[in-house]
């Protein structure tokens, strides 16, 4: 039996999540830099996230020292791009911080990956090493259930940038929509799995 794929999130039609999608007006353009191995990986939580931001950009690689459409964001941003990464010297991100009009938050940079993932594409992306730094506040919730070590609090990507955009621009409802179909987006995917070595499934 061939599996029909969703046009539109291209998973099968039993797993679809586009009645998941939202659409967020986020002020703060979000810019994620997926690992090739976080693709299967992130189960769909990063197709959620770049289908409910409308100012958002997924680009997959390890290093991004080449990449040309991050090189284009790097220079159109100037001085208001920003990695979000968890080093000491990394801002913590409060509300205040976009007060000055200057080195206002336009852009963040969030690496979806393991921990040790996430290191390495640091490590050997130096135009990623040369961006100001921010981090989260430690105590947020995670709801991430599927998978245990992440970058950043044991945050999923999505949920960071949620938390990173909710406090930049100062308005925490316009991403609860976005948390709460994440949520169910979970929810989901625990229900639909099957028993290992399942004969009838493929
Ligand atoms: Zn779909």
């Amino acid at each position: 039996m061939s599996r029909q794929l969703c046009q539109r999130c291209k998973r099968p039609l039993k797993t679809c999540l586009c009645d998941l999608f939202s659409s967020i007006n986020n002020q703060v353009h979000v810019v994620i830099l997926q690992h090739p191995n976080e693709v299967k990986q992130s189960k769909g939580s990063a197709t959620l996230l770049v289908n409910s931001l409308k100012n958002c950009t997924l680009l997959t690689g390890e290093c991004f020292n080449e990449n040309i459409e991050l090189a284009r964001i790097i220079r159109h941003y100037q001085d208001q791009i920003y990695l979000l990464y968890p080093e000491k010297q990394a801002t913590i991100i409060s509300r205040k911080i976009n007060q000055d009009e200057e080195k206002s938050v336009r852009c963040l940079i969030l690496l979806d990956a393991t921990w040790k993932k996430a290191y390495r594409m640091y490590q050997v992306s130096t135009n990623l090493q040369q961006l100001p730094k921010l981090q989260l506040p430690t105590g947020l919730p995670s709801y991430y259930a599927i998978r245990k070590t992440r970058v950043d609090n044991g945050l999923s990507t999505l949920e960071a940038s949620c938390y990173a955009l909710a406090l930049l621009e100062n308005n925490e409802l316009r991403y609860q929509i976005l948390l709460k179909n994440f949520i169910t987006f979970n929810q989901r995917l625990l229900s639909f799995r099957t028993p290992k070595n399942n004969p009838i499934s493929h």
